[in-house]
């Protein structure tokens, strides 16, 4: 089954199209938890999870109640359908883990619509989720913002390092980049060894790096570091916008 979490537009917050206005579609669940992002959500019984900041996306036993199951693409078309946007607007497909969807026919055809129609299309995705291109085409037209998760985030490196997956979609895909989380606790304990090992791994693609943090306060405390690091090693720095200016507001 798909689910629907939430849907907005907005400008895209962060990675390599920061600033543009983009219509959000995040589907809930996926394949890790990064309670190493130690963002803690706080439920009505008073019981407190920790995650990442989009946990009410991850966790489906919490949250999936909040969650939209969709079982028809008409559905989805007519939420499209409801916002009054530039008619060639970006779609942002972000989760969770949009990918765990990608063999499912709703989802397949939602983003055939997108595709058809000219719209710019962008998955961000953990890099741990293999895609069928030959089987679905489709998904060759698409930009993945390729978040391969860090140590920092708390899973074990073989659920998060999957070189054979991101270099399929480095090999498949429009366009790609990758995307780091970075803080600067971790840059001084090894952060860059670990970055440059995944590189190393990975066919050539555009690297960018983001402050981690759920809270504007987090995001401040970290940028500096990882603006010196983004000079030192030529990568694109990418702030996160979203959280900069509406801090820890959903929907935004
Ligand atoms: S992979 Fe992304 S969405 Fe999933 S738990 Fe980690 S940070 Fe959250």
């Amino acid at each position: 089954m798909l689910y629907l979490v939430e849907h907005f537009y907005s400008i895209q917050g962060e990675g390599k199209y920061t600033g543009v206005p983009s219509l959000f579609f995040r589907f809930g669940g996926c394949n890790m938890r990064c309670e190493g992002f130690g963002c803690i959500e706080t439920l009505a019984d008073g019981r407190e999870l920790v995650g990442c900041d989009t946990l009410y996306a991850v966790d489906k036993q919490a949250f999936g109640a909040q969650w939209q199951a969709i079982e028809k693409v008409e559905r989805l078309l007519e939420i499209f359908k409801s916002y009054t946007v530039p008619e060639d607007v970006d779609i942002v497909f972000t989760g969770g883990e949009p990918l765990l969807h990608a063999n499912n026919p709703v989802f397949i055809a939602f983003v055939e619509y997108f595709i058809a129609n000219h719209h710019r299309v962008t998955f961000e995705t953990n890099s741990a989720v293999a895609i069928d291109f030959e089987q679905y085409p489709v998904y060759k037209s698409c930009i993945y913002a390729l978040s391969v998760k860090l140590s920092n985030s708390g899973e074990p490196y073989s659920k998060r390092v999957c070189p054979e997956i991101f270099n399929s979609i480095i090999t498949h895909a429009d366009e790609t980049f990758f995307k780091f989380t970075v803080d600067a606790k971790s840059l001084q304990s090894g952060l860059q060894d670990e970055i440059d090992a995944i590189i190393s791994l990975a066919h050539k693609t555009d690297v960018t790096c983001m402050p981690k943090g759920g809270s504007k306060d987090e995001v401040e405390s970290n940028t500096e570091a990882v603006i010196e690091y983004c000079k030192a090693k030529g990568f694109r720095y990418s702030d996160r916008l979203h959280i900069r200016i509406w801090d820890q507001n959903k929907g935004v």
